[in-house]
């Protein structure tokens, strides 16, 4: 048996004539952006998230960025952001105009937490450096303790920006992530939970301002036809990508069932491998949306070798710390000083994930893990 990491035409099959069939009515409309497609997408995801605006943009890394531009820091303001996590995180911080921080994370939920933040809060704000804004992410999915952290930078002046690009579909109780703080940003990237075929995102905010601002940054920072008062972007999202979106929003909340479906049986059939093997832990009231899932330990490479002879494709995110890549070495971040962030960086393994995947193919590669641990 081969098992793919990712298969995404097993979608496809499903929902592809749906799909095709909205892309030619797009087609033959004549209204390729700005249009009712985008409006529908927009109104339907925040209120499925519970959240006053959506604003369709061309991608995650654009919306992320298009909402720190919305709030107008002085240049050279201090963001925080996690050093474990996808460079585009932390690439908009510089984009902006700010500094990014890195905050180290928890090990076994992969995200920062209130303790992490708090210590480079001070640290910080000891130098004389407040930071102005942090950039939380809900990494693979899974929630970060965001209900402290939103509680915390309300009572410190810190703005709260939400990267939910791994994370659309989360939910803590009945809120969704994405609704903490002032505004967040998904990506509907082809591997993404809610995706499409090609680059899209979208901003969520309740906050007035900030959507007003936003939607005026994505057109180039017009305010009226051909007038500008602000520096922005093209940061539109096309409306081929709105109407394959509506389509796959259709399948979303079965799939994101699938997704906690499969993730639950990776979590009962791997338990009590430690000390070989660790599981994401994750408290009783958050639900993740699995954008992926991952394991650590500390025999990754062996491990990752041995289920590739076995036709197992596992992938790595991240090998490679943020505070340690070569287009942040300025900011003077050494090996050494995240700890956390740098041992998951040696231990992470993604595990093959996605809604398709079968029992057969689930069972065969849990099979094929304890196989491995079994042998010494
Ligand atoms: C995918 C991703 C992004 C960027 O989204 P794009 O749509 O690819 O620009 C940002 N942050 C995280 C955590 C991501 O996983």
């Amino acid at each position: 048996m081969e098992v793919p990491f990712l298969d995404l035409k097993r979608g496809y099959a499903k929902y592809g004539q749906e799909i095709e069939n909205e892309v030619v009515n797009v087609l033959r409309s004549g209204v390729y952006l700005n249009g009712p497609y985008t409006k529908e997408l927009e109104r339907r995801l925040a209120s499925f998230l519970d959240i006053f605006y959506g604003i369709g943009v061309s991608s995650g890394t654009e919306g992320l960025y298009l909402i720190l531009k919305a709030l107008d820091l002085p240049r050279g303001s201090y963001v925080l952001v996690p050093a474990f996590t996808f460079i585009a995180t932390s690439e908009v911080v510089v984009r902006a105009g700010f500094i990014p921080f890195f905050v180290d994370v928890e090990e076994r939920t992969y995200n920062v937490s209130l303790e992490k933040l708090k210590e480079a809060y001070a640290f910080l704000t000891k130098r004389g450096k407040k930071p102005s804004a942090v950039i939380v992410v809900s990494l693979y999915g899974i929630p970060a303790d965001l209900e402290r952290i939103e509680e915390f930078c309300q009572e410190n002046g810190i703005i709260l920006i939400e990267d939910i690009c791994q994370a659309f579909g989360a939910k803590i109780l009945d809120r969704a992530v994405g609704t903490f703080g002032l505004a967040s940003a998904t990506s509907f990237y082809p591997t993404k939970p809610l995706a499409t075929f090609g680059d899209a995102g979208m901003v969520f905010t309740s906050d007035e301002e900030i959507e007003k601002r936003v939607r005026i940054l994505k057109e180039h920072g017009q305010t009226r036809p051909y007038f500008y008062e602000y520096h922005g972007i093209n940061g539109r999202i096309d409306e081929i990508h709105s109407a394959i979106l509506l389509v796959k929003f259709k399948y979303f909340k079965q799939e994101l069932e699938l997704r906690r479906n499969l993730a639950s049986y990776y979590i009962e059939r791997l338990k009590g491998l430690e000390p070989n093997l660790f599981l994401p832990e994750i408290p009783k009231t958050y639900f993740p949306s699995w954008a992926l899932f991952t394991i650590t330990t500390p025999y990754r490479d062996q491990l990752q070798a041995f289920l590739k002879e076995k036709k197992i494709y596992t992938r790595i995110y991240y090998e490679h710390p943020l505070h340690l890549q070569p287009v942040y070495q300025e900011l003077g971040f050494k090996d050494g000083m995240l700890p956390v962030t740098e041992k998951l960086s040696k231990q992470v393994l993604s595990l093959p994930f996605f809604p398709y995947l079968t029992r057969e193919e689930l069972e065969y590669v849990v099979h094929s893990i304890k196989e491995f641990f079994q042998r010494g």
